[in-house]
């Protein structure tokens, strides 16, 4: 007898590398590969880096950018996507443009700045992610120091989460889930539609090999939007992924070491 094989869900994460392996295209992959969906790589910047930081980065072409996605989605297909590192305005609209025509759920995770402080996105990217490319998320997933440059929302507790959220949601995602991780006490996001609000807290670990946290929770939602869960669904299990890789993280070099994609 024939066994049809078994095809996994397949998403796209359209995002940097991070040569050190933990943050980027990497985590997102392995993310992909452990929730047990395919996982599929249009590459925006090629960062070289560790776990002191990261030591350069390199734009890719708008034409290499818009080949890859084409190559990926005329041919494999995708059930859900995940945006990370898009380093410039030209490339935040690219994607966005290629975006808006796609039928399928679109994780915005509008990375600015490293843990280190290294810049990810161009300052003159942020009207372009607020006006193209936010318009087009099902989900965009802001941590606080993001949610401050896109919106100029200060959050200092969970009163000001509810603020940052209806600012962003202000820009056009479907849902907003905005990362709470940097106040003090546990681990607090909110995530919500403006109807909705569900509040998801987990236990602050002491832990400080934390690099790749926030490529790991938007590629997990990916994955549980690939697999057909809802929004909520995909968030609440992608949170706990997330938060048994944080409690898993190792050292690794003389820095921040990453999260446990395997934990
Ligand atoms: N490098 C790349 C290519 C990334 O996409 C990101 C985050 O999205 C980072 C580095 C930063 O990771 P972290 O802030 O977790 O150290």
């Amino acid at each position: 007898m024939d066994i049809p094989p078994r095809v996994p869900p397949r998403v796209l994460t359209v995002a940097g590398s991070d040569s050190g392996g933990g943050a980027g295209i990497q985590a997102d992959l392995k993310t992909m590969l452990a929730l047990g969906v395919h996982g599929m790589s249009v590459l925006t910047a090629v960062t070289a880096q560790n776990s002191l930081g990261v030591q350069g980065a390199w734009e890719l072409p708008v034409d290499a950018v818009r080949a890859q996605y084409r190559s990926v989605v005329d041919d494999i297909g995708v059930q859900a996507v995940k945006t990370g590192m898009l380093a410039s305005a030209s490339l935040v609209e690219t994607v966005a443009e290629l975006l808006a025509d796609l039928d399928a759920p679109v994780v915005v995770d509008p990375v600015g700045v490293s843990k280190h402080g290294d810049p990810l996105l161009a300052a003159s990217a942020l009207d372009s992610v607020r006006e193209k490319l936010l318009p087009v998320a099902t989900v965009a997933t802001p941590n606080l120091d993001e949610v401050g440059r896109l919106t100029g929302v200060v959050v200092e507790d969970e009163t000001g989460m509810r603020r940052a959220a209806e600012a962003v949601l202000g820009f056009g995602p479907r849902w907003a889930l905005i990362k709470g991780g940097h106040l003090a006490g546990d681990a607090v996001d909110l995530l919500t539609d403006g109807a909705e609000e569900h509040w998801l807290r987990a236990p602050r670990y002491d832990n400080r090999h934390t690099h790749g946290t926030g490529c790991t929770l938007a590629s997990a939602v990916a994955s549980g939007l690939a697999k057909g869960m809802g929004v909520p669904e995909a968030v609440r299990a992608a949170k706990e992924y997330v938060t048994g890789a944080i409690a898993a993280g190792f050292p690794l070099g003389g820095g921040i070491g990453p999260v446990d994609h395997a934990w």
